[in-house]
């Protein structure tokens, strides 16, 4: 990847917009940050001082000042920092192959859970240069085919198992990949399989449905026979639960399979590659949170917000907390010190302070 030929291209697009750029370099945008350090200590005097304070603040986060989009719900609205021209390419990177290469539309919207002055536009310049999502071969995808958003009500809730055969690529004894997806929230599960007898996909299946629940169809385009001996398979482990044979070619999920399919198969081709790496079975299981993470296009959320109501948390990482002092925090000791230090500061650290103990919140009700 280029990033030099990236920032080139993007200083371009940002001078452009003259005035109005969205993106500074990292001086200027700090200088923002005096200025308004200086208004808050002397008060607005000027016009330019007032339009500052309008839109933006300054939030004290460790023993950094960061410039963030001014919220018009304190209270509740997460801080949006402001990027420099310099910290574009990190972001968009990040942001990108965290979700494992997603286009422009799961890109932007990944960046902005953090950041606030990130374009489509910018993401969609830094997906051109990447050399991995330009190697994904053109789908066979067959044209026309418009996925409709599957209404889903409790008692047509689908979900949909099939099998990608990995025969002439084995990892140790798995040869196939079993992929499970729930119609409604699109989350999905991918299981590696040695086999595909039904015996080795209800074992699977059963471990899915003792942890998300179990729909009342079950589909597959495997064919109805296959998912009848899944059906059947699973009644012996678990006699109580009843479920349907959907319909082999459910109309409304029809090319969402196919589509699915090449998202796995593109995502889990660059994992290997970027992790030197045979073993899909363990990359595959990078790939569903790729997926679960991203959103998607017909709900507009994420399968994981779809599932669990809200964004993942990725450890520390999810927290305002910046990266030189994630380096330092080991303990949850060292966490307490860190929030403890913030806490009793100005008007500004109160929001930070605020903000890390809701995070330590969520580290101690995960690990209690
Ligand atoms: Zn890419």
């Amino acid at each position: 990847m280029d990033q030099t030929a990236f920032e080139e291209k993007l200083r371009e697009t940002q001078e452009s917009k003259a005035e109005n750029a969205v993106l500074q370099p990292t001086a200027k945008r700090d200088k923002l940050i005096e200025y308004l350090l200086r208004i808050n200590s002397h008060g607005a005097t000027s016009p330019f001082d007032f339009n500052l304070k309008k839109r933006y603040e300054i939030l004290r986060v460790g023993n950094a000042d960061r410039l963030i989009r001014k919220r018009k719900d304190p209270a509740n609205d997460v801080f949006k920092f402001v990027a420099s021209l310099e910290e574009v390419f990190d972001i968009v990177k990040a942001a990108h192959e965290g979700i494992g290469h997603g286009g422009g539309k799961k890109t932007i919207a990944e960046v902005k859970k953090k950041w606030s002055n990130i374009t489509q536009e910018v993401c969609y310049l830094y997906i051109s240069f990447c050399e991995h999502c330009h190697q994904k071969k053109a789908r066979k995808v067959p044209k026309g085919l418009v996925v409709k958003p599957v209404r889903s009500h409790h008692i047509f809730s689908r979900c949909q198992i099939d099998l990608i055969n990995f025969q002439t690529l084995p990892d140790g004894d798995y040869k196939y990949i079993m992929t499970f997806v729930n119609h409604f929230s699109k989350f999905c599960v991918l299981r590696p399989l040695t086999t595909k007898k039904a015996e080795e996909v209800a074992a699977n299946l059963l471990d899915i449905f003792l942890t998300f629940g179990a729909p009342a169809i079950l589909q597959s385009d495997n064919g109805r026979e296959f998912v009848n001996a899944v059906i059947a398979e699973l009644s012996t482990l678990w006699p109580e639960l009843k479920l349907a044979t959907g319909r082999p070619r459910h109309p409304q999920s029809q090319g969402a399979v196919e589509l699915l399919n090449g998202v796995i198969q593109d995502k889990l081709a660059i994992w290997m590659q970027e992790n030197n790496s045979k073993k899909w079975s363990v990359g595959l299981k990078f790939v569903q949170w790729q997926i679960n993470i991203s959103r998607h296009g017909t709900t507009g959320h994420s399968p994981f917000k779809a599932t669990f109501g809200q964004e993942p948390q990725v450890g520390l990482g999810s927290s305002v907390l910046p990266r030189s002092a994630l380096n330092e925090i080991a303990t949850e000791e060292d966490l307490e010190t860190f929030v403890e230090n913030e806490e009793g500061g100005e008007d500004a650290v109160t929001g930070a302070a605020a903000e890390v103990e809701s995070d330590e919140d969520a580290v101690t009700g995960a690990t209690a």
